[in-house]
């Protein structure tokens, strides 16, 4: 089982998936906890270069070419065997996030990040993919709490209206595959959200 977590900027994904591992893992599964960018050695090395700003020149296409890559690495070295040993794999981001953050930009081809989004995954889609939905407003308001003293990323210090469109975006994403993603509510207390994804997950195990 291959489930991922997608939704903006202190949205709460990490704590979601750190609490499905430990729910998933006292219940007996083996549980793989990965992330994206990154997730695996070359892919970290990725992450840094696209999260540093030295990207910030590259255009959507070629951030997407580099993700690509780091996601090629991650699924050879982390996700595909993991699910080839039947043990349930969650990533705190995947594919949904290139098609978001790349794809949001009006320049950029989105017949070139389709194909390459398919070339990439080569058919491993997620089976379930959870969209944490909250405004954009109150999650970098969280995301700038829980940073403290470290400087915002790239990302992180954009305008509100471009996460404010992400967040759509990841909305007509769930509107447009509703067998694959759900959204639940991330405004709701960390447990209530917990609780939520725990019932989708077991009729998923159930299944
Ligand atoms: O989820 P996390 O905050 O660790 O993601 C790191 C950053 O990478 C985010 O600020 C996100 O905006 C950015 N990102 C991106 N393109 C992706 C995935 C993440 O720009 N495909």
């Amino acid at each position: 089982l291959f489930i991922t977590f997608e939704g903006g900027e202190g949205s709460g994904k990490s704590t979601q998936v750190e609490g499905l591992r430990d729910r998933l893992r006292a219940q007996g599964h083996v549980v793989v906890a990965t992330r994206e960018p990154g997730g695996s050695i070359g892919a970290e090395a990725v992450r840094h270069v696209l999260l540093s700003g030295a990207a910030e020149a590259l255009g959507p296409e070629a951030e997407a070419v580099l993700l690509s890559a780091a996601r090629a690495d991650h699924i050879a070295s982390v996700i595909a065997p993991a699910l080839a040993r039947g043990e349930i794999v969650l990533s705190d981001r995947f594919h949904d996030s290139t098609r978001v953050y790349q794809g949001q930009d009006p320049k950029a081809d989105q017949t070139f990040l389709g194909n390459l989004e398919r070339a990439t995954l080569g058919g491993l889609y997620p089976d379930l993919t959870i969209i944490l939905d909250i405004p954009a407003v109150e999650g970098l308001a969280r995301a700038a709490k829980r940073r403290g003293r470290r400087a915002a990323d790239r990302f992180e210090k954009e305008a509100v209206s471009r996460h404010e469109a992400r967040r759509r975006a990841f909305l007509e994403i769930a509107q447009a595959e509703p067998e694959r993603c759900v959204v639940v509510d991330a405004r709701q207390p960390a447990d209530a959200v917990a609780a939520e994804i725990a019932a989708l997950v077991e009729d998923r195990l159930d299944a």
